[in-house]
Protein backbone atom coordinates (compact mmCIF):
# COMPACT_ATOMS: atom_id res chain seq x y z
CA UNK A 1 0.00 0.00 0.00
CA UNK A 2 2.76 2.57 -0.97
CA UNK A 3 0.39 4.99 -1.81
CA UNK A 4 -1.56 5.32 0.98
CA UNK A 5 1.35 5.27 2.88
CA UNK A 6 2.76 8.48 0.99
CA UNK A 7 -0.70 10.43 1.52
CA UNK A 8 -0.57 9.33 5.17
CA UNK A 9 2.39 11.12 6.13
CA UNK A 10 1.32 14.62 3.65
CA UNK A 11 -1.46 14.20 5.33
CA UNK A 12 0.06 14.04 9.18
CA UNK A 13 2.40 16.79 7.94
CA UNK A 14 0.56 19.08 7.41
CA UNK A 15 -0.17 21.83 10.04
CA UNK A 16 -2.91 24.33 9.87
CA UNK A 17 -2.00 27.83 11.23
CA UNK A 18 -4.46 30.73 11.51
CA UNK A 19 -2.11 33.82 10.60
CA UNK A 20 -3.14 36.30 8.30
CA UNK A 21 -2.64 36.56 4.85
CA UNK A 22 0.29 38.76 3.58
CA UNK A 23 1.09 39.00 0.15
CA UNK A 24 3.89 37.06 -2.36
CA UNK A 25 7.40 38.95 -2.35
CA UNK A 26 9.17 36.31 -4.22
CA UNK A 27 11.70 35.53 -1.77
CA UNK A 28 13.91 32.88 -2.66
CA UNK A 29 14.47 29.57 -0.53
CA UNK A 30 16.85 30.10 2.61
CA UNK A 31 19.50 27.79 2.13
CA UNK A 32 21.35 27.80 6.09
CA UNK A 33 24.57 25.58 6.02
CA UNK A 34 26.83 23.16 7.91
CA UNK A 35 28.91 25.76 8.54
CA UNK A 36 26.48 28.57 9.95
CA UNK A 37 26.27 29.42 13.49
CA UNK A 38 25.87 26.65 15.63
CA UNK A 39 24.93 26.22 19.68
CA UNK A 40 21.96 24.81 21.21
CA UNK A 41 20.70 27.03 23.64
CA UNK A 42 18.11 29.54 23.21
CA UNK A 43 17.16 32.66 25.41
CA UNK A 44 13.55 32.79 26.11
CA UNK A 45 13.53 35.74 24.19
CA UNK A 46 14.53 34.21 21.10
CA UNK A 47 12.17 31.28 21.62
CA UNK A 48 9.28 33.90 21.78
CA UNK A 49 10.70 35.82 19.05
CA UNK A 50 13.04 35.31 16.91
CA UNK A 51 12.45 34.38 13.07
CA UNK A 52 12.65 30.82 12.19
CA UNK A 53 13.97 32.44 8.43
CA UNK A 54 17.49 33.37 9.93
CA UNK A 55 19.63 31.40 9.06
CA UNK A 56 21.16 31.36 12.13
CA UNK A 57 18.31 30.32 14.11
CA UNK A 58 17.64 27.54 11.55
CA UNK A 59 21.12 26.13 11.84
CA UNK A 60 20.96 25.96 15.94
CA UNK A 61 17.13 24.67 15.68
CA UNK A 62 18.48 21.86 13.71
CA UNK A 63 20.90 21.01 16.03
CA UNK A 64 19.11 21.38 19.43
CA UNK A 65 16.24 18.65 17.33
CA UNK A 66 18.81 16.49 15.93
CA UNK A 67 19.92 16.20 19.92
CA UNK A 68 16.50 16.08 21.61
CA UNK A 69 16.39 12.82 18.99
CA UNK A 70 19.77 11.72 19.63
CA UNK A 71 20.51 11.80 16.10
CA UNK A 72 24.22 11.99 15.03
CA UNK A 73 24.01 14.44 11.93
CA UNK A 74 25.22 13.16 8.66
CA UNK A 75 26.77 15.72 6.48
CA UNK A 76 26.10 13.86 3.47
CA UNK A 77 22.20 14.31 3.88
CA UNK A 78 21.37 17.29 2.21
CA UNK A 79 19.75 20.29 4.57
CA UNK A 80 16.17 21.15 3.92
CA UNK A 81 15.56 24.80 2.00
CA UNK A 82 13.07 26.92 3.89
CA UNK A 83 10.21 29.20 1.83
CA UNK A 84 7.77 31.38 3.09
CA UNK A 85 4.85 29.18 2.08
CA UNK A 86 2.17 31.83 2.56
CA UNK A 87 3.90 34.35 -0.11
CA UNK A 88 3.79 31.42 -2.86
CA UNK A 89 1.07 31.86 -4.99
CA UNK A 90 -0.88 28.60 -5.24
CA UNK A 91 -0.01 27.80 -8.56
CA UNK A 92 3.56 27.93 -7.71
CA UNK A 93 3.07 25.55 -4.60
CA UNK A 94 3.54 22.51 -6.07
CA UNK A 95 7.46 23.40 -7.07
CA UNK A 96 8.51 24.09 -3.80
CA UNK A 97 6.21 21.45 -1.54
CA UNK A 98 5.68 18.75 -4.66
CA UNK A 99 2.51 18.13 -3.77
CA UNK A 100 -0.71 20.41 -5.09
CA UNK A 101 -2.71 22.13 -1.98
CA UNK A 102 -5.61 24.22 -1.81
CA UNK A 103 -4.58 26.64 0.44
CA UNK A 104 -0.48 28.35 1.00
CA UNK A 105 -1.41 28.68 4.73
CA UNK A 106 0.38 25.85 6.29
CA UNK A 107 3.20 24.88 7.85
CA UNK A 108 4.81 21.45 5.98
CA UNK A 109 7.79 19.04 5.54
CA UNK A 110 8.01 18.01 1.71
CA UNK A 111 10.26 14.84 1.80
CA UNK A 112 9.47 15.34 -2.49
CA UNK A 113 11.49 18.66 -1.95
CA UNK A 114 13.22 18.34 0.99
CA UNK A 115 11.73 21.81 1.61
CA UNK A 116 10.05 23.13 4.63
CA UNK A 117 7.27 25.77 4.11
CA UNK A 118 6.42 28.04 7.12
CA UNK A 119 3.80 30.95 7.04
CA UNK A 120 5.62 34.36 8.14
CA UNK A 121 4.31 34.30 11.73
CA UNK A 122 5.74 31.05 12.37
CA UNK A 123 8.20 30.75 15.50
CA UNK A 124 11.01 28.25 16.42
CA UNK A 125 8.74 25.84 17.91
CA UNK A 126 6.95 25.89 14.50
CA UNK A 127 10.30 24.92 12.80
CA UNK A 128 11.29 22.31 15.20
CA UNK A 129 8.08 20.55 14.42
CA UNK A 130 9.00 20.35 10.78
CA UNK A 131 12.53 19.43 10.98
CA UNK A 132 11.34 16.80 13.43
CA UNK A 133 9.89 15.34 9.97
CA UNK A 134 12.83 15.96 8.29
CA UNK A 135 14.79 14.09 10.91
CA UNK A 136 12.04 11.33 10.80
CA UNK A 137 12.72 10.92 7.13
CA UNK A 138 16.21 10.95 6.64
CA UNK A 139 17.21 9.13 9.67
CA UNK A 140 14.74 7.25 11.17
CA UNK A 141 13.01 5.53 7.70
CA UNK A 142 16.15 6.16 5.83
CA UNK A 143 14.36 8.42 3.00
CA UNK A 144 12.13 5.57 1.97
CA UNK A 145 8.36 6.55 2.73
CA UNK A 146 6.99 3.44 2.54
CA UNK A 147 9.03 2.30 6.09
CA UNK A 148 6.52 5.21 7.34
CA UNK A 149 4.52 2.39 9.59
CA UNK A 150 4.01 4.85 12.33
CA UNK A 151 2.22 8.26 13.25
CA UNK A 152 4.62 10.76 12.91
CA UNK A 153 2.65 13.36 14.86
CA UNK A 154 3.05 12.78 18.78
CA UNK A 155 6.99 13.06 18.50
CA UNK A 156 6.84 16.59 16.00
CA UNK A 157 4.46 17.94 18.70
CA UNK A 158 6.23 16.30 21.77
CA UNK A 159 9.29 18.19 20.64
CA UNK A 160 7.54 21.29 18.95
CA UNK A 161 6.28 21.72 23.06
CA UNK A 162 10.03 21.63 24.45
CA UNK A 163 10.54 24.92 22.59
CA UNK A 164 7.60 26.29 23.91
CA UNK A 165 8.74 25.97 27.64
CA UNK A 166 9.72 29.17 27.82
CA UNK A 167 9.78 29.50 31.70
CA UNK A 168 12.73 26.57 31.66
CA UNK A 169 14.19 27.49 28.64
CA UNK A 170 16.27 25.11 26.57
CA UNK A 171 19.86 24.09 26.78
ZN1 LIG B 1 3.49 17.37 11.79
Amino acid sequence: MRKSRQYCIIAAAIFLTVAAVTSYAGEKNIRFRQTDATTTSFTIAELEHASPFDRNIIRRTFDTVAQMMNIEVNPDIPLPDIVFSSQIPLAKLPEYVGVKLNSNRFNYFSHVKNTIALVRESRIHHLAHELTHYFQFHYHIKGDITQLIYDPEPEAVRIQNRFRQTDSGLS
